[in-house]
């Protein structure tokens, strides 16, 4: 599945947060028959409260929320580009993820060691940045010469050339690929051969204490400084303690703090939505589940994520939004009204489909 890597210096609370993430896995992959928890991979729920809804609908007796898959990276430091901490393994686990969330300090305690001397979110950013941005600029360093020989015969290989070229200058500027892409006119998809890592979306989370967390200038400053990327704002010795809370107790200790939702749903969201997938619905009196399937995915690829037998014998689906099965309270009276239409093999999901596959075994 597709994971994201949390990477950030040193002592600015990503332990913290990732055993908070594992905790709050834990009571979801006993949900999970087949889901294993290696020891650096977090398992979250992406909150959907469309769920309970269709639970109630079709008297299910569980729910089972999409799922985002976080991975612990340990060791970036200043220097690991040349090999400095654990340097050259540190990227490659990066380059293995999909997306890169960087947990970035803004927390003040001064008992909490600062590797640079003292807080400073917007260094930290350019800190991890660059080390990011030198580790692309030296694969496509070691890229171009064969590229060029490449470029000679070849007008397809030329092109990449230049784009790859394009992209190095970018890089110099010291904008990752990520946030300058777009104003410099270079499609991200077109250097994926590359595996260059500021290619990858990028989200940040920044690790505040718990009376910054309502302070609505602070968060649009640093909200400002990482766009486009996505920016999601928690205490992470909160988080950690409302996974260990019962609901109402995690409710309670929330609203103290001003929050309605914990760091970790709506990391898990964010998350979600900055790894580019959309989710469908299903439902039956066993369980209301939410299925992760990319945006874009037609109706045989969203069967094959249930099963691929599903994909293979896809012969139709029958699919309503869930906006109008709620407004029609059962699927029997959405059918009746013609509102649950037939689709076919070419139909492209669409976010909050409610579907139930016909296929061929
Ligand atoms: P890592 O090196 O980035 O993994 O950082 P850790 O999660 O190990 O945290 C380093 C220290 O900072 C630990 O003593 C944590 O208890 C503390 N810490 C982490 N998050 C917070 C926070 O949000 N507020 C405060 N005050 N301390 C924190």
């Amino acid at each position: 599945s597709l994971s994201i890597g949390i990477v950030g210096l040193p002592n600015v609370g990503k332990s913290t947060l990732f055993n908070a993430l594992t905790k709050s896995g834990n009571a979801l992959a006993a949900n999970y028959p087949f889901a294993t928890i290696e020891p650096n991979v977090g398992i979250v729920g992406v909150p959907d409260t469309r769920l309970e809804k269709l639970a109630e609908i079709f008297g299910s007796a569980r729910v089972l929320p999409a799922k985002v898959e976080f991975v612990d990276i340990a060791g970036l430091v200043r220097g690991a580009s040349e090999g400095q901490g654990r340097g050259n393994k540190f990227l490659a686990n990066i380059r293995e993820t999909d997306a890169v969330c960087q947990v970035i300090r803004v927390f003040s305690d001064p008992d909490v060691t600062h590797v640079d001397g003292g807080v400073g979110p917007e260094r930290d950013i350019e800190t991890i940045n660059t080390e990011l941005i030198l580790a692309d600029l030296q694969t496509i360093e070691k890229a171009v010469p064969r590229l060029q020989k490449e470029a000679k015969s070849n007008k397809d290989r030329k092109a990449f050339l230049e784009v790859v070229e394009a992209a190095a200058k970018l890089l110099d500027t010291g904008t990752t690929l990520y946030a300058g892409a777009k104003d410099a006119g270079i499609d991200l998809a077109d250097l994926r051969e590359l595996h260059l890592l500021t290619a990858k979306p990028f989200l940040y989370v920044f690790n505040l204490d718990a009376d910054e967390l309502t302070d609505a200038d602070l968060r649009a400053k640093l909200s400002q400084v990482v766009a486009p990327a996505e920016a999601v704002f928690l205490d992470a010795k909160i988080e950690s303690e409302l996974v260990e809370l019962p609901d109402d107790e995690a409710l309670e200790l929330l609203q103290s703090v001003g929050q309605e939702e914990s760091g970790l749903a709506q990391l898990a969201r964010v998350g979600f939505e900055t790894l580019g997938l959309q989710t469908y619905l299903t439902a039956g009196p066993k369980e209301a589940r939410a299925w992760t399937i990319r945006r874009g995915a037609t109706a045989p690829e969203a069967a094959g994520v249930i099963h691929t037998d599903f994909q293979r014998g896809f012969i139709k689906a029958e699919v309503i939004s869930f906006e109008e099965l709620v407004e029609a309270g059962s699927m029997a009276a959405a059918r009746s009204t013609g509102k649950a239409r037939i689709e076919g093999k070419d139909y492209v999901m669409r976010d909050g489909d409610v579907v139930e596959f016909r296929f061929n075994v």
